[in-house]
């Protein structure tokens, strides 16, 4: 495959940066220069704000089943390139192929699938009953679209974070202006370019930058009415900041340090392999992973020794190479912040379990790969317990009174997911209900369908995705009052006003 050189996508053509900039994007498994992107500025994404609101006059008018008809051919388009689009997205961010194809396409194409078959039924006008008193009324709720909305995904997913913002936002009715992640764009461009085949000029527009310059002018544009926003927390408040200014919704969804609860009767077997699961999947690169693990007195070394032996199996390698189960991380300023955890947990007096430092892969020697790290001993007042680290790294803390599990696991300032590890998945419900997240899995971890309402709470943030609700937030409500009393004397509030008549 050739360097790819892209440029943005704007009102349905190639557009390149104002300034002549571009952003060179390394594959974090070789070391190597694998494409670039256009650094965009505040005059680009004026552009093509320009473009999504002039587009967004049409737009809104089409009918849902128009609507339903274009995803659906976006679906198929894509999938037509799944080679092309997963290489692409792989090369920039180290994510495996293998990764890829079980997890971020299958996500995708679900998300097609839910707004393709869902729109037409969905009701964007609702009729309340009639009510009499004090006067009769017929209301009709109507939604209707926000205009342009902004989409700023992160880097960990990049196609999988774009997608489930993408849907929900034109599938409303809105036009959009993404701003991916500018480490991880690749993928995310050529879909883009290539679906300029079958949706209207300026309905998709992407505007590829730095955060600061391309994400932040997104953020506080007079002309974006809503920006929906994936990555850390710190930004989150940035932007929510930013919006503040010209009262745009927000949708956040932001970082996790997510509890894993193993009570007395989890299964070893199943709690080791679904707890390094949980934190290994994307070398621990997701808002979601399980990275506080509770463990009882009564499974915690038979658990933390069959978990070290299955870490210490993990191959790293080539993401095109189907036996290679660790990726990279993804850039090297990341790789080093997570290793600097890792001395960290040391110096901060947790016990290595395994791992604790960069690893060497043949062949892969500008690799950034990070051994599978598991502290143990880890007590809530350390660095390695309370912060997302978004590497590869493990706290294990032992109890032996529930109820001071789940208060340690609601000790944190995130609320994103958390788990339970059980021999009784029913009685383990009641117990979910009390671990403050968005997201609890129990004997399970990671596993996404289409019909999830998927989101935060405290500093991860607020606002929903996945299922067709999420288009909810990509549109207004307005109400209709209409009175078919045409008498102004019976008319109830009327007569307030009017004493004298
Ligand atoms: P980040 O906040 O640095 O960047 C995310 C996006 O915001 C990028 O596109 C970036 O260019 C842009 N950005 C950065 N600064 C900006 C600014 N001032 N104004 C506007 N845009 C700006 O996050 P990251 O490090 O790329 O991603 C990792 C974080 O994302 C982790 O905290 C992870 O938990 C979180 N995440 C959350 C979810 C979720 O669904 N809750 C999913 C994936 C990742």
């Amino acid at each position: 495959m050739s360097l790819p050189v892209q440029t943005h996508i704007i009102d349905g053509e190639q557009v390149t940066p104002a300034a002549g900039e571009y952003i060179d994007m390394i594959d974090p498994a070789t070391g190597k220069l694998t494409g670039r992107g256009a650094a965009g500025d505040a005059t680009d994404v004026d552009l093509a704000v320009g473009a999504a609101k002039r587009a967004f006059a049409t737009w809104k008018q089409t009918s849902t089943r128009e609507r339903a008809e274009i995803i659906s051919h976006m679906g198929l388009l894509l999938g037509a390139h799944l080679e092309e689009l997963v290489a692409l997205e792989a090369r920039c961010t180290g994510l495996s192929t293998a990764r890829l194809m079980a997890f971020d396409i299958p996500g995708v194409m679900q998300f097609f699938q839910t707004f393709a078959e869902n729109l037409e039924e969905y009701a964007f006008v609702e009729y309340p009953p009639v009510r009499t008193l004090p006067e009769a009324h017929d209301v009709k709720i109507v939604k209707q679209p926000l205009g342009v909305c902004g989409l700023i995904p992160a880097w960990n997913g990049p196609l999988f974070l774009a997608f489930v913002k993408l849907l929900p936002a034109i599938a409303a009715g809105n036009t959009v202006v993404i701003k991916p992640a500018e480490t991880a764009s690749l993928a995310v461009v050529r879909a883009v370019e290539l679906l300029q085949q079958v949706v209207p000029p300026g309905v998709i527009n992407v505007v590829t930058g730095h955060g600061q310059q391309a994400g932040a002018a997104l953020a506080s544009h007079p002309d974006v009415a809503k920006i929906s926003f994936t990555g850390s927390t710190r930004t989150g408040r940035e932007i929510q900041k930013m919006a503040a200014e010209t009262m745009k919704r927000v949708t956040l969804e932001l970082g996790g340090k997510g509890p894993g609860i193993a009570l007395p009767d989890a299964p070893v077997e199943l709690t080791a392999r679904g707890a390094t699961m949980a934190f290994l999947l994307g070398s621990g690169q997701i808002c979601v992973s399980g990275t506080r693990l509770f463990l009882h007195d009564a499974i915690h070394d038979a658990v933390v020794e069959r978990m070290v032996a299955l870490a210490g199996a993990l191959r790293g390698g080539s993401p095109f190479d189907p036996a290679t189960t660790l990726g990279p991380l993804a850039y090297r300023a990341h790789y080093e912040r997570v290793l600097g955890y890792m001395d960290l947990g040391v110096a901060e007096g947790a016990t290595l379990a395994c791992g604790g430092g960069p690893m060497t892969v043949p062949g892969f020697e500008e690799g950034l790969f990070v051994e599978p790290t598991i502290f143990t001993d880890v007590t809530p007042d350390m660095r390695i317990y309370q912060e997302e680290i978004f590497g590869p790294l493990l706290s294990v803390i032992r109890y032996s009174d529930i109820e001071q599990a789940i208060a340690m696991a609601n000790d944190s300032c995130y609320g994103l997911s958390a788990g339970i590890w059980t021999g009784d998945p029913i009685a383990a419900q009641s117990l979910a209900h009390r671990l403050e997240a968005g997201t609890v899995w129990i004997n399970d971890w990671h596993a996404v369908t289409g019909d999830m309402s998927f989101g935060g709470t405290k500093h991860s943030g607020y606002g929903r995705e996945i299922n067709i609700a999420s288009m909810e937030s990509y549109l207004e409500t307005k109400n209709y009052m209409t009175s078919f009393e045409t008498d102004p004397c019976a008319k109830a509030l009327f007569g307030l006003v009017h004493r004298e008549a």
